[in-house]
């Protein structure tokens, strides 16, 4: 199984393997996501919304 992180940024869930974030280039993130969201339409999604996500993909509610 795969272990992921989560950007302190943006939220994004991202593997453990990748130094920055894909989505924000942020570099520090938190170990222990609480909660996880996948956001497909980010423009339609109330959570998205509430988040601050503008971009699909998976983030945690919590970091
Ligand atoms: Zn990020």
């Amino acid at each position: 199984m795969k272990k992921i992180k989560v950007c302190k940024k943006c939220k994004a869930l991202v593997e453990s393997n990748l130094d920055e974030c894909p989505l924000c280039h942020g570099k520090e993130f938190g170990e222990n996501p609480k909660g996880m969201i996948i956001v497909l339409d980010p423009k339609n999604s109330e959570i998205a919304k509430k988040l601050g996500i503008g971009k699909e993909g998976k983030y945690a509610v919590k970091v």
